[in-house]
């Protein structure tokens, strides 16, 4: 306990004799008239310690600016995702890009998006035989 304790002193004495130089250092400096390299090395400290708060900033502002979030076309799940990237559909797994902040199927030229309607068919005899449900198309041009 003796020895730790003369240890910490030791730590201390010599953290302080090294305040103690640089303060002699500054000190003289200013004497001498070269007051201003103080000063800048101040002003350096400063700006290193301002450094992570202006990072976090930017950062954040780059993000808001970036990030899009949106629904899948095909699934319409909720999707977040960077602008101008190609993503997959975490829930249906299509290929997705996001362009000008909206997410859009990644389709080969030519394809065309046909929606599914619902038609009732009614027989000749005008007895219901039921309905056609969920059609899915893709037509493709040459
Ligand atoms: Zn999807």
């Amino acid at each position: 306990m003796n020895s730790n304790f003369s240890r910490l002193a030791q730590t201390n004495l010599s953290n302080l004799g090294c305040l103690l130089s640089l303060v002699l250092i500054a000190v003289g400096l200013s004497a001498v008239g070269l007051g201003w390299v103080i000063n800048g090395i101040f002003i350096i400290i400063g700006l290193v310690a301002l450094l992570p708060f202006v990072a976090v900033a930017v950062i954040g502002w780059w993000l808001r600016r970036n990030i899009v979030t949106g629904a899948c076309p095909v699934c319409a799940a909720e999707l977040t995702s960077l602008n101008n990237s190609q993503v997959n559909c975490v829930s249906c797994g299509e290929p997705l890009e996001v362009r000008s902040r909206q997410f859009q199927r990644v389709t080969p030229p030519g394809t065309v998006d046909v929606e599914a309607v619902t038609v009732d068919v009614v027989d000749v005899d005008g007895v219901d035989s039921g309905s056609i449900k969920a059609i899915d198309a893709e037509i493709v041009d040459d």
